[in-house]
């Protein structure tokens, strides 16, 4: 697919790695709608991507929300028109160990708040976009892209239980797409980050993150603009569908 001038949605996009990818895609000359909770974030990312020369637009949305994701993407075709693009970025964590013990007494549990929280983000709000994307996208011009970003932690990571099984599902979920999708000619993939330095990572303490980097083979912490590149490359490449790309510096071979 060729970028320029297709309608691409990013969850996320105010901050982080949704921000860099918008700005990928501003290089590109693509037409960017930018959704997240907060609307000064998603203004600040827009102004980035309007100084490149690109159409930006801001939508505030809670991809938790069934009726708000709905009218989300009615509202996107009806201010942009047909969409071609849907990458569901939004996520969060809430790490805890699934049990703690010590001297033989469990002394926390990771709660179910946790757990619901990030199932609701990563693995509903990801179901929701898509569905309401792929919908779209039938209707409005019979083709198109969802990208799933899932994690390298979903083959399991220590105090991770929701967020590993909210990435392994995400995944999942972009394998099924790509098989019932194809018929539309809807591709589906995921894209599946190490560390890379945004707040989410950033948040940890610097001792961790020294570790963490001297245990990656290529010895530093990924940069958003290379996780931003895979995804126009999946984007603007035809022939990907129902694969997973990691993007993590050789760190899980
Ligand atoms: P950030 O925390 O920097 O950004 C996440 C974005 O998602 C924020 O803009 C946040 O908005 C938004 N968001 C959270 N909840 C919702 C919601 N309910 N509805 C709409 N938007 C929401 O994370 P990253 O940029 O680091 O991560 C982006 C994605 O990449 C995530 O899915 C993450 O799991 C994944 N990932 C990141 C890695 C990394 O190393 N950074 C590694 C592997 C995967 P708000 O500002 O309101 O919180």
């Amino acid at each position: 697919m060729e970028l320029k001038d297709k309608v691409i949605v990013i969850t996320g996009g105010g901050r982080g790695l949704g921000r860099s990818m918008a700005l990928e895609l501003a290089d590109k000359g693509a037409r960017i709608a930018l959704v997240d909770m907060h609307g000064a974030d998603l203004e600040i990312t827009a102004r980035l991507c309007m100084e490149k020369g690109a159409d930006a637009h801001c939508f505030v949305c809670n991809v938790t929300n069934e009726s708000a994701v709905e009218g989300l993407f009615e509202e996107i075709a009806t201010k942009l028109g047909a969409i071609h693009g849907l990458v569901n970025n939004a996520g969060i964590t809430r790490d805890a160990m699934l049990v703690k013990a010590k001297d033989g007494e469990v002394v926390s549990k990771m709660s179910l708040d946790k757990w619901n929280q990030v199932i609701a983000v990563n693995l509903t709000g990801t179901f929701l976009c898509a569905r309401e994307a792929a919908a779209k996208m039938i209707e409005l011009g019979n083709h198109g892209c969802i990208i799933n970003i899932s994690s390298i932690s979903r083959s399991g990571n220590m105090g991770q239980t929701n967020y590993t099984a909210s990435k392994a599902g995400a995944e999942a979920m972009a394998v099924t797409w790509a098989k019932e999708l194809a018929r539309y000619g809807i591709r589906a993939a995921s894209i599946a980050p190490g560390f890379i330095a945004t707040d989410m990572v950033m948040a940890m303490k610097p001792e961790a993150l020294e570790k963490l980097s001297s245990q990656i083979p290529l010895r530093r912490l990924g940069k958003p603009e290379e996780i931003a590149r895979t995804v126009t490359f999946i984007l603007e490449n035809d022939y990907i569908s129902g694969r997973c790309f990691e993007i993590d510096g050789a760190l899980r071979i």
